[in-house]
């Protein structure tokens, strides 16, 4: 197997393989993100890609394999007749698999019809992480995602109607102060129509050498205080009405850490809220991380 530069993968794939179908992010002018910075997307040729898929089983040839997971930051801009190769030899090499998973980007989950999803879905493709970031098109448009909210909520819809579960990411602090509320109630509403199997929503850190973190440097844009954070996080959990949704806030940037099932735990994790601002229990900045 070779890796090139960084690998990223969701915190539920810390025990799968990993295998760079592309290197980079195709588009990689997000403000905040600093993931693929340093490297210049390609498409990995498909021999390349196989060849990974074989050493990875001489290597693990005494253990199961159950997780598979397709990086770099958006594995579904493959063409679907490539994905579909790569993912039927997946399971020829490693018939113990019990789950394939990718970063899919809104506009390249876009970029296929319900039919490839599908086709996607049949073959083995079981759950697309999917990174929004805000439902708000200002912040949107502030951030450099390239998607609007409408865009995010018709590619969720997509890999839906296709089967494919689908992990959505929004992140807290993104409208800055100015535009907590916006933020808040326009994401609850894309994650609404969107009815997703699960929602990650984690808290902004910004590294040096990003354009969010300059614009902090210069006085551009402020950062959330803490108790903006929580109330961004309550009006987000008091808005969402979409049943069935797992929601974390559990990553180990966030200060809160809440997990639950909407809309029947929306109560609780609302009354967890309250606990966590009366008591001031808070996760210490030292412990946050990305
Ligand atoms: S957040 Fe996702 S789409 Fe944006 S630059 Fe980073 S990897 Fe690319």
């Amino acid at each position: 197997m070779r890796y090139e530069g960084a690998i990223y993968r969701p915190p539920s794939e810390a025990r799968s393989l990993i295998i760079q179908l592309t290197i980079g992010c195709a588009r990689n002018t997000c403000t905040f993100c600093s993931m693929f910075k340093d490297k210049k997307f390609r498409i990995r040729p498909l021999e390349d890609v196989i060849e990974d898929l074989e050493t990875a089983r001489e290597y693990y040839k005494n253990v199961k394999v159950r997780r598979v997971f397709l990086a770099d930051g958006d594995a579904l801009i493959v063409k679907t007749e490539d994905l579909l190769c790569i993912i039927n030899k997946i399971n020829e090499l490693f018939p113990e698999v019990e789950r394939i998973s990718a970063y899919g980007a809104p506009a390249d989950v876009l970029g296929k019809t319900v039919d490839e999803l599908k086709q996607l879905r049949q073959a083995g493709l079981e759950m697309v992480y999917m990174g929004a970031e805000s439902g708000d098109d200002e912040v949107l448009t502030r951030i450099k995602k390239g998607v609007t909210a409408e865009e995010i909520i018709k590619a969720g819809q997509k890999l839906k109607k296709s089967g494919i579960i689908t992990s959505v990411t929004f992140i807290s602090g993104l409208g800055g102060s100015e535009r907590l509320n916006e933020h808040a109630l326009n994401t609850a509403y894309v994650i609404n129509k969107m009815n997703p199997e699960y929602v990650g929503f984690l808290t902004l850190m910004l590294e040096s050498g990003t354009e969010l973190y300059e614009q902090v440097r210069r006085g551009e844009f402020r950062l959330l205080e803490l108790d903006d954070i929580i109330t961004e996080l309550k009006v987000l959990i008091e808005n969402i009405d979409s049943p069935g949704t797992v929601f974390r806030s559990n990553h180990a940037s966030n200060y809160v850490p809440l997990k639950g099932t909407f809309n029947e735990d929306r109560d609780e994790m609302l009354k967890d809220l309250r606990e966590v601002m009366e008591s001031g229990s808070y996760k210490p900045e030292k412990f946050r991380g990305l």
